[in-house]
């Protein structure tokens, strides 16, 4: 099992001692998670890694999944698109089932913490049921809420204020809330399936399991398959770049329980890809870490075209692999990739293949950057610094802010 000392060699011990430090003022606390899938997107994969950790550093730490059915999950992500800025129909009969769905998970739940940290609206309106149940509560938000549908937002704001303090991934996401926000980067474990290193052998593996050819350079984009993520616009701009340059696309996404769209985006990609060999659409199970890994490591140029991004792990983990990362100028994506140093940053299809094309043609600069790109996401995207900003953010929240806080 890693242990939090083993992060010393990439971080610094000092960083180490400085979590120590953080926990042990704490004391014993007990802390829980909530949010609405194990497995299959960013949430899940950062909650997969920091609650073991929060757990060595003496943290009573537990990680708490609501269920729901298909109509809940279906409202929610209408929540999610039109917090992201698209134009949704929610019925009153749907914000009914919305609240009925997270009133019988509270039912469910039997604890009591000193903090809980819901994420995202899925189960944001446990609140109202359990509020006696921990000391403080915290919203955690992940999406790109910098141009929310306001009547959605309405809603929400109104349960989301009830809570003592709020989380964005950067400023611009931050909302007219009578409460504290805290800005937090996500991040990602280097130790973790997804993320350590591998041998060339057991890259090729993979390969050759997933029938993936290296006769051309690949170009890679691993999302769920999700309209925002824009997996049409990557094989138009591919398409573009073919013309010109020989390249394959791999498109490699899998489905997260709490997202029913997939099918439908999934089955549109296989639509505008139509058959061509040098398109290969890898539809994956949610555990497939290792295989992501390997894609990752395997690509020459990896894309992540958003028109909306709460943060973008897919790029922190290619950064953290050396890869030259062209990422869609959306949300957390603009905090990763500064424009011609730790990557570039495209506003359309046509954006994107020029860039590709770019890189494909300076195997030099890609590597630079790719290189400049590992060490920002050394120094900033880490999970020490996550687990550091969540110990400061629930002392601080214990500690009124006028008193004087030593951390
Ligand atoms: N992911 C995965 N398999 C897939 C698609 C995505 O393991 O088929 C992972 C990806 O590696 C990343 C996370 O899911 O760790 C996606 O996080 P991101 O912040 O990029 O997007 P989100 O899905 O949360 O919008």
């Amino acid at each position: 099992m890693i242990s939090l000392n083993d992060y010393a060699a990439l971080v610094g011990p000092e960083v180490i001692g400085q979590l120590h430090r953080l926990a042990e003022r704490l004391g014993p606390r007990h802390f829980v998670h909530i949010n609405s899938t194990r497995s299959g997107g960013g949430v899940a994969e950062i909650l997969s890694r920091a609650v073991p950790l929060l757990n060595q550093l003496g943290m009573d730490t537990s990680w708490e999944v609501i269920h729901g059915d298909q109509d809940f999950f279906e409202v929610t992500k209408a929540f999610h698109n039109a917090l992201q800025g698209f134009k949704v129909n929610i019925s009153p009969e749907m914000l009914d089932h919305y609240r009925e769905i997270n009133r019988e998970n509270a039912r469910r739940f039997n604890w009591e913490v000193d903090f809980v940290l819901v994420h995202d609206p899925q189960p944001a309106f446990l609140i109202e049921e359990m509020r006696d149940r921990a000391n403080h509560w915290i919203w955690r938000c992940h999406i790109d809420v910098s141009r929310p549908n306001l009547q959605v937002w309405r809603f929400l704001r109104e349960i989301v204020s009830q809570y003592e303090a709020s989380v964005f991934s950067m400023s611009q996401f931050a909302q007219n809330l009578p409460h504290p926000q805290y800005l937090i980067r996500p991040s990602i474990d280097p130790f973790s399936e997804k993320n350590r290193d591998l041998t060339p052998e057991e890259i090729q593996t993979v390969l050759y399991r997933l029938g993936i050819d290296r006769d051309k350079p690949i170009i890679l984009q691993v999302s769920r398959f999700d309209s925002f993520k824009d997996p049409l616009g990557v094989i138009q701009a591919f398409r573009l770049v073919r013309r010109h340059t020989p390249c394959k696309l791999v498109l490699a996404g899998g489905e997260a329980t709490d997202d029913p769209e997939g099918p439908r985006i999934f089955a549109e990609v296989m639509a505008a890809a139509d058959g061509e060999p040098d398109i290969q659409i890898l539809l994956l199970p949610p555990d497939a870490h290792h295989e992501v890994n390997a894609l990752q490591r395997a690509a020459d140029i990896i894309v992540q075209k958003s028109t909306r991004e709460g943060f973008g792990l897919t790029v922190t983990e290619a950064m953290w692999k050396g890869k030259p990362v062209i990422g869609g100028a959306a949300g957390g994506i603009v905090l990763q990739l500064q424009d011609y140093n730790t990557g570039f940053l495209v506003h359309s299809p046509e954006g994107c293949a020029f860039r590709i094309r770019y890189l494909l043609h300076r195997p030099e600069m890609a590597r630079r950057m790719g290189q400049i790109a590992r060490e920002f996401v050394r120094q900033h995207f880490l999970i020490t610094r996550h687990i550091r900003d969540y110990l400061t953010l629930v002392t601080l929240l214990e500690n009124p802010p006028s008193r004087i806080i030593e951390l």
